[in-house]
Formats: C-alpha cells, sequence, structure tokens
C-alpha cells in the first residue's frame, strides 16, 4: 500500500496528461485473494475505487477523480504455458502485452492483439477496454481473444470462469460481460487468451495515395486478393511532420500525399509478391515503398506508431475515438477540420486510424478552452453518420456527456440496470461510463 504522495503521482495522472485526481492510497496486491480482501474492505465502508492496469487508457478511466482507493493490478503477472492442444493460455491481469507477447512466441505461437503501447498496456486493462489496435482486420478486438476469466466483484466475492471451453451454452456470458466494461462491473484478475499462428515473413507497403476514397476503395480488393493482409492503417501529412519533428525521421516521399496507406501482410513464407501486384494495380496510388527485412519494416511502421507520442509532445489534445460505416469516412475526414475550426479556430486537427473498421483517432491540438466544444462538435458530426462515439478506447471519464449520441435511452437504462445489480453501492470506478 503506497501512500507517499510523490510515489502516488504516477498512479493519479493518465497518459496524456488530460485527467488527474488525488487519490486515498494505491494498492498493489500480489494475487486474487489479496484483490478480493481489498475489495471486501472497501466495500464494507462504502470507499470508491479505480481500477489501474498501466495506466496507458486515453480517456481518463484508470486515474481516480478525487479520493478514490487505486487499486494497481501490476504485480499479477502469473503467465501459464501455452496449452498446444488447446491454442489458450492463461494469464494475470498485470502482464504487459509485450511480455505475453515475448511469452507466447517462445512457444512458437501469436497473441491476436497489437497496439502500440504493448509495453506498459496490460491484458486486464485491454480486456476492461476491449482493446482493438492493428491487427483487428485479421483477428478481431480483444473480446474475440478472451475465452475465460477470473474476477472480483464489488462486495469482494470471485466469479471463475477459466476452463476456456470454446464453446458453452449456459446462459448469460458473464466473461464476455466484463469485456469492454471499463472496470465498473468487476476487477479482473485473470484471463484464459486464445493463441493464433506465428507468422514471421512479413512484408510492409506503405502507399502515397491521392485521396482517403482511393484507401476506402482498395478495401474490398484487399480482403478478396490478400489474405495475408494483417494490418491497413489510414494517415495524413499533419500526422507525419509531427512524427518526423518528434522522432527526426525523413520524408517518406518527395511530394505532398494527400493520404497514406500503409499494409502488412504477415503470412509462413514471404508474402510480398502476392502484395506487389496488388499495389501495382491500386487507383489511385502517386508512390510506393515496401519492406521485407524487419528494420525497414519497423522503419516504415514508425511513421504509423509514432503518431500517438509525437501528437501528445505537441500539447494536450482533444483525443477522440470514433468509427462511422466506411463508406462514410472519406467524407467525415474531410469534413472534421472544418467542423473543428468553426468552433477553434486555431486548432490542428490529426487523423489517423484503422480504415478497415472505419476508426479514426481524432487528435485536436491547440484547442485552448474550447475542449468541450470540440467534442461536442466532432462527435455530433460522427452521430450523424451513424458512428460510434468511441471505437477502441472506451467511453472513460472523457465521454459519459455523449454516450446517448451511440445508445438510444433504452440501451441506457440497460446497462444502468447491469451496473446497479453488480455493484449497487457504485464504487467500482464510479464516474466511468455514467456521469
Ligand atoms: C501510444 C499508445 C497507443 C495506443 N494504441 C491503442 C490502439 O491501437 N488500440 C487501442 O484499443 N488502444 C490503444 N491505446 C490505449 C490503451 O493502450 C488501451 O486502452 C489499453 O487497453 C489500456 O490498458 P492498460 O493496462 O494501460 O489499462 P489502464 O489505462 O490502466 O485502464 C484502462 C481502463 O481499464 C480499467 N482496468 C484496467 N485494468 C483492469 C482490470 N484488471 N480489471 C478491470 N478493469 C481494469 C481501468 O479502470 C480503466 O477504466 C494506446 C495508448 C497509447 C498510450
Amino acid at each position: 500500500m503506497l501512500v507517499d504522495p510523490d510515489v502516488l503521482s504516477s498512479y493519479e495522472h493518465d497518459w496524456t496528461g488530460r485527467f488527474s485526481g488525488r487519490s486515498s492510497c494505491v494498492v498493489r496486491p500480489a494475487d486474487t485473494a489479496q484483490v478480493a480482501a481489498v475489495v471486501r474492505a472497501c466495500a464494507a465502508v462504502g470507499t470508491p475505487l479505480v481500477t489501474q492496469g498501466g495506466n496507458t487508457g486515453l480517456v481518463g478511466g484508470g486515474v481516480p477523480s478525487g479520493g478514490e482507493v487505486v487499486l494497481s493490478l501490476r504485480r499479477l503477472t502469473d503467465l501459464g504455458e501455452v496449452d498446444r492442444a488447446a491454442g489458450q493460455l492463461s494469464a494475470g491481469a498485470g502482464v504487459t502485452l509485450a511480455d505475453l507477447q515475448r511469452h507466447v512466441r517462445a512457444a512458437g505461437v501469436e497473441f491476436g492483439v497489437d497496439l502500440a503501447a504493448r509495453d506498459s498496456a496490460t491484458v486486464g486493462g485491454m480486456a476492461a477496454t476491449n482493446a482493438g489496435g492493428i491487427r483487428v482486420l485479421r483477428y478481431g478486438s480483444m473480446r474475440a481473444q478472451v475465452l475465460g476469466a477470473e474476477a472480483v466483484l464489488a462486495d469482494g466475492s470471485v466469479v471463475s470462469r477459466m476452463g476456456g471451453l470454446t464453446k458453452d451454452g449456459t446462459g448469460y456470458d458473464l466473461v464476455q460481460l466484463l469485456i469492454g466494461s471499463e472496470g465498473t462491473l468487476g476487477v479482473v484478475t485473470a484471463l484464459r487468451l486464445k493463441v493464433v499462428p506465428l507468422l514471421r515473413s512479413s512484408c510492409v507497403a506503405l502507399l502515397a495515395l491521392e485521396s482517403t476514397q482511393a484507401a476506402v476503395d482498395l478495401l474490398p480488393v484487399l480482403r478478396e486478393r490478400l489474405p495475408q493482409l494483417a494490418a491497413a492503417e489510414l494517415f495524413y501529412e499533419l500526422g507525419v511532420s509531427l512524427v518526423r519533428r518528434h522522432a527526426g525521421l525523413p520524408a517518406p516521399f518527395d511530394a505532398h500525399v494527400p493520404a497514406y496507406l500503409l499494409l502488412e501482410c504477415l503470412d509462413r513464407s514471404d508474402p510480398s509478391e502476392a502484395l506487389l501486384d496488388l499495389v501495382g494495380e491500386a487507383q489511385g496510388l502517386l508512390d510506393a515503398r515496401v519492406a521485407t527485412d524487419a528494420a525497414s519494416v519497423r522503419a516504415l511502421w514508425a511513421y504509423r506508431e509514432a503518431h500517438t507520442e509525437a501528437i501528445n509532445a505537441e500539447g494536450v489534445p482533444v483525443k477522440l475515438d470514433v468509427s462511422v460505416p466506411t463508406a462514410t469516412l472519406p467524407g467525415l475526414v474531410e469534413q472534421l477540420p472544418e467542423v473543428v475550426a468553426a468552433v477553434s479556430p486555431a486548432a490542428r486537427t490529426v487523423l489517423f486510424g484503422h480504415v478497415n473498421e472505419g476508426n479514426l483517432h481524432v487528435n485536436v491540438l491547440d484547442a485552448g478552452e474550447e475542449h468541450d466544444a470540440v467534442t461536442e462538435a466532432v462527435l455530433q458530426a460522427v452521430a450523424s453518420r451513424g458512428g460510434s462515439i468511441s471505437s477502441e478506447h472506451g467511453v472513460g471519464r472523457a465521454k459519459p456527456a455523449w454516450l446517448h449520441l451511440s445508445r438510444s435511452q433504452t440501451e441506457l437504462a440497460a446497462m444502468r440496470a447491469v451496473k446497479g445489480a453488480l455493484d449497487p453501492q457504485g464504487i467500482l470506478n464510479p464516474g466511468v461510463i455514467f456521469a
């Protein structure tokens, strides 16, 4: 249990620098029984808790807002052996994604979710936020990797469904209910996770395209002709200029590029021929760079993966993560800078995302005092296209006021009823998802 203010500080501030709050203390239990004891003690006196994993969340859900106990899961780092027959393993909630990747790769397999915060993000936090990342088009989001979980409920009782059954028709799926619940329904202490084949041969193409529409038009072709496709990432000149400044990288192309599309293929044998054939035929292609060796693959990925850090190095952005029906993505990309400028004329709107899922990360720098006005304008534009106000980061404390744009009153009432049934005192992550 930590109480020294200097030590508490890193648990009280989020990664973006936008959310922070005092905690009464930080508790770091070592196993499920200790987590349960902490939750029971808090429940007995009605003290609220904020559960925290790697603290890389981008919507303020894992930091206190004022006086809560921070329950850190980072010491729950047990990693079981890969069950090769079932293609599964068990992992403590505090295992980081990078440690999980090292562990499963040593056993000749891979984990299906990958994201740039891998060195700190924990599997518990990833399950709680239903994290997506760069491989969703191939393997689905975190929800699709989770076959079982162990969790401590708000009264300190423990539910454990770690058997790893891939078929189980015995009523409500409590495990899946916890995925994406952002710590509001229970504290995940362990997970039963699926593994996927380890495909060591990679080929990356960075395409310079004449428009976002060209990237969207390429999607059906990619799906039909490139089963090796593992990532399709979209970004723009403004983001690349920040990445170059922050990471000291050279310009990827000589001329101005209206839309960048990074494609990665993974396979057992070299997938470059299939990718190159397709690149050669792509409509709206201005230029392309291709990489097959590990160092050049990393170098091309850096233009995309360094976006989040480069943006934060410029200041605290308004950070929004939205998705729209894919066909409407080009229109949204075109409209958003104007929508933002209408409420905050000096702001810079940096866009990037996962094109296959119509998922756009909207980062607005220099919004001054207009954080809420920018959020409102962007989320209204998204909702008007039938989109979601949160694609993969969650609602957290950042977006409860806008949840009604994506969820009907009936859905909200059902969600509140679930919360009320599992956490009647409201001690788990108060203020997260619901205001
Ligand atoms: C550079 C960078 C890149 C990123 N890229 C992506 C990306 O591509 N895709 C994506 O989806 N996200 C991305 N993220 C966001 C973030 O990494 C994910 O949301 C991640 O899942 C958070 O994991 P964490 O362990 O850091 O959780 P935390 O930040 O500690 O917590 C996040 C939420 O989960 C809850 N929580 C944490 N652990 C538990 C638990 N054991 N039980 C119950 N609730 C818990 C917290 O209360 C909080 O509400 C990125 C972040 C950064 C900084």
